[in-house]
């Protein structure tokens, strides 16, 4: 059995907002009736999203580069650093992209780092309403360092 750790989330989260093109405007129109919340939170967000939301919501963002040039990578990047640790993307589930493979990555990174993610607007809404948006919050992580280090141990003695 894997052991755990905890990594402390504060009250005020380190949120991350992505959308692709065509789910642009559902996460604008979200953005905006949730303005009140997440203001109170530090933002960040792709390229483009980011330009969107600062210009149509005058919300204060830290802008990435745009997904399709590295921006999904960053945010994912970020979570490896404990920088960012809530993600909100809005994906579009029908469109090829060219940068899907950053997609995958980013998604599989906020699964690793077990950090709150939404990738509709109906998850979104569930965790923007939760109490815990403003509360400390203990983020249990499998160990994973501690299952190299066995593995190493175990590797150690075979050989
Ligand atoms: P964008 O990137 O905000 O620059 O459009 C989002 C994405 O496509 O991942």
């Amino acid at each position: 059995m894997d052991s755990h750790r905890i990594i402390k989330m504060k009250r005020v989260k380190n949120i991350a907002l992505i959308a692709h093109d065509n789910r642009k405007e559902d996460l604008l129109e979200w953005a905006r009736f949730n303005k009140g919340t997440l203001s109170m939170h530090n933002l960040y967000a792709t390229g483009t999203t980011g330009q969107l939301l600062s210009k149509e919501l005058g919300l204060n963002i830290t802008r990435l580069k745009s997904g399709p040039l590295g921006g999904d990578q960053q945010v994912g990047a970020m979570i490896a650093e404990g920088k960012i640790d809530f993600l909100i993307f809005f994906c579009d589930p029908l469109e090829p992209m060219p940068h899907d493979p950053d997609v995958k990555a980013l998604i599989r990174l906020a699964t690793v780092w077990n950090i709150p993610f939404a990738c509709n607007r109906a998850t979104a809404d569930f965790l923007i309403s939760s109490h815990l948006m403003h509360e400390e919050y203990e983020r249990r992580l499998i160990d994973y360092e501690a299952r190299r280090k066995k593995f190493i141990e175990k590797f150690r003695v075979v050989k």
